[in-house]
């Protein structure tokens, strides 16, 4: 398949903010691709080479590109910064510089061949790498038609940003390959078993429906995690769970999937699917050592303790641990433990399917309980006051709260699902909408006065899952210390500036600069409230309003461990809203 072939449909779907349109564009583009290239084309689509979890990632330089791109074109780096200048985008410009010396590709790119060159860029490592990469982008340039080049460049500096979701994408798939919406569920478990989207689709487009369905968890592969729900008192959650749930203590650290591949290598992945094995070699170790099945995917919580005692630490101490250099040093001062939960595979069998309490009896025989990596502390309830005083016990030991387990036949392992299976009670919930939300910033407004030259506030958003967008539902302008300011805000979002609206955005508010739907805050309200500037639960509440948070506050957590498909969703807001509506007097 020709590369050619492949831009023609970038550029129509670059030009069009229609959701429905960018979707048939694209059901168009994969239904031409030939099965065998069609894993390497949605890589490509969304910008890269590989899924995340694999850590190979485009992201040359700019000041690199721009230096390929400068050779390519024959011109100075200074001309080609001029015109970057004006374009804003490397890719524009080196697609107009070459317009413009009437430039055509010297041999027509197949796909399977722009992926292995753009592979080998992406890999080059050590020594020289810097040269080989801008050589290999300006031979790649120079070969490339003029508007191939624009996508190439965007590709290689990590900026293509098409704004075609996951999840665009699995709708997409099913259209094609599976006769329509129906398939959506195989196809979606295949994704949330695996991670993995051109996995998903070469094996689709390759044995069909059955293929997929077939699929199985695999060490080394992450699982997309299951998530919880929330709710404000113990006898809902009792209501809910039909009477008896496990109670586990909610332990405020990394959430982590641990694998151990039968060759005895052990990986960690993080919450967003982010290989971060590095992170902890303490953990590494203790899993070595006292993990019994040969292979095996299991989930727990990284949380920091107390040297000496083991009791457990804030979240806050945790964060020394991220640092890239004397890790060691830090191992020492903030050892942490893993706290397991769950239990998702062992020595061939996929526990997935399996109840409950099945996998945690499982998981309790798999591991030999340590300081360093035990099990959950649990409680099967049967009544709201045991539950309460459960979790009064947790938040006294320094746990957030509880998350409750339903332990009936269908509590499956739900991959990728936030569902009333498993329910959280954090101890904010027991004031007013004291409950914190993570919201995605999606724009922002110039600061004045004392703020001139930085934010004055960022527009935030709630995922609406439905629909597959980012919803406008607040304007947050407190909280932000002078190093979020200066330094962590624009660090996180300068890179991800846009000069329109994204696709995946829906707000009425009109901010002086977009960005591309990203980063992760978490934000605390005084209420949630209606208001007609907001575009969450449009009409739901009141025609013409949308949901609204008053009084936000940045709590000061950036959600790294969150991608914004995991921020919280309007539905959740909604029930949050519904929830505020019954506490007050009526
Ligand atoms: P939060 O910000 O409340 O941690 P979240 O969106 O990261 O929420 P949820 O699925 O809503 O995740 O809440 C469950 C989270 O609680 C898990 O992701 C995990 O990190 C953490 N956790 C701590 N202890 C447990 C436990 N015993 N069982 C399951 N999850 C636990």
């Amino acid at each position: 398949m020709r590369y050619s072939e492949v831009v023609k449909a970038y550029a129509e779907i670059e030009h069009t903010t229609s959701r429905q349109r960018i979707g048939d564009l694209l059901a168009a583009l994969i239904a031409r691709t030939p099965p065998e290239v069609l894993g390497r084309l949605v890589y490509l689509t969304q910008g890269k080479l590989y899924p995340d979890f694999v850590g190979v990632e485009m992201g040359l330089a700019e000041r690199l590109a721009l230096r390929a791109v400068a050779r390519a074109l024959d011109a100075s780096e200074e001309q080609v910064r001029k015109n970057l200048a004006a374009t804003g985008d490397l890719g524009a410009t080196a697609e107009q510089v070459l317009r413009r010396k009437g430039h055509r590709a010297r041999r027509p790119l197949s796909v399977g061949e722009v992926y292995e060159r753009l592979d080998r860029l992406a890999r080059s490592a050590g020594p020289g790498a810097q040269g080989q990469k801008i050589e290999l982008l300006r031979e790649l340039v120079g070969d490339a038609s003029p508007e191939e080049a624009r996508y190439l460049v965007r590709t290689a500096t990590g900026k293509l940003r098409l704004g075609v979701a996951d999840m665009t994408l699995l709708d997409v798939l099913a259209m094609v390959y599976a006769g329509g919406k129906q398939a959506r569920p195989v196809i979606e478990r295949a994704y949330n078993l695996t991670s993995d989207l051109g996995l998903v689709a070469t094996e689709l487009a390759e044995g069909g429906l059955e293929r997929l369905a077939a699929l199985k968890p695999q060490p080394g592969r992450p699982i997309r995690p299951m998530l919880a729900q929330r709710l404000g008192s113990p006898s809902e959650i009792m209501q809910r769970m039909g009477g008896a749930c496990a109670a586990e203590y909610k332990y405020d650290g990394e959430r982590v999937q641990v694998h151990r591949l039968a060759d005895g290598q052990v990986a960690i992945f993080s919450r967003r699917i982010e290989d971060i094995t590095h992170q902890y070699p303490d953990v590494l170790e203790s899993v070595r050592k006292h993990l019994r099945p040969r292979s095996a995917i299991f989930e727990g919580e990284v949380v920091a303790v107390e040297p000496g005692t083991g009791e457990l630490r804030p979240f806050q101490e945790l964060m020394h641990r991220k640092r890239k250099h004397r890790v060691q040093e830090a191992i020492e001062a903030y050892p942490v433990a893993l706290v397991a939960f769950d239990l998702l595979y062992a020595d061939s069998v996929d526990y997935t399917p399996h109840p409950y309490p099945k996998r945690r009896a499982v998981l309790s025989k798999a591991i030999e309980s340590t300081p360093s990596l035990c099990l959950a502390t649990q409680e099967v309830v049967r009544s709201a006051e045991t539950l309460e005083r459960f979790f009064l016990k947790a938040v006294a030991d320094g746990a957030e709260g509880v998350v409750c387990k339903n332990v009936s036949e269908h509590a499956t392992y739900r991959a990728g699902a936030r569902e009333w299976l498993w329910i959280k009670y954090k101890r904010e919930y027991v004031s007013a909408m004291a409950d914190t939300v993570d919201l995605v910033v999606v724009g922002a407004l110039h600061g004045r006065g004392r703020r001139g030259g930085t934010f004055g506030s960022l527009l935030l958003a709630a995922y609406d899952p439905e629909a597959d967008v980012f919803r406008a539902v607040t304007k947050c302008g407190s909280g932000f210390s002078d190093q979020d300011l200066q330094q962590d805000l624009p660090r996180r979002l300068e890179p991800l500036e846009l000069p329109h609206r994204h696709p995946r955005v829906d707000s009425r508010l009109v901010p002086d600069v977009w960005f591309v739907p990203e980063v992760v805050i978490e934000v605390i309200g005084a209420e949630i409230t209606l208001s007609p500037t907001h575009t969450a639960a449009l009409g739901q509440f009141r025609p013409g309003s949308g949901l609204a948070i008053r009084f936000p506050r940045f709590t000061g957590r950036y959600r790294d461990d969150k991608r914004p498909e995991d921020a919280t969703t309007v539905a959740e807001l909604a029930e949050m809203y519904r929830r505020q509506l019954r506490q007050l007097p009526q």
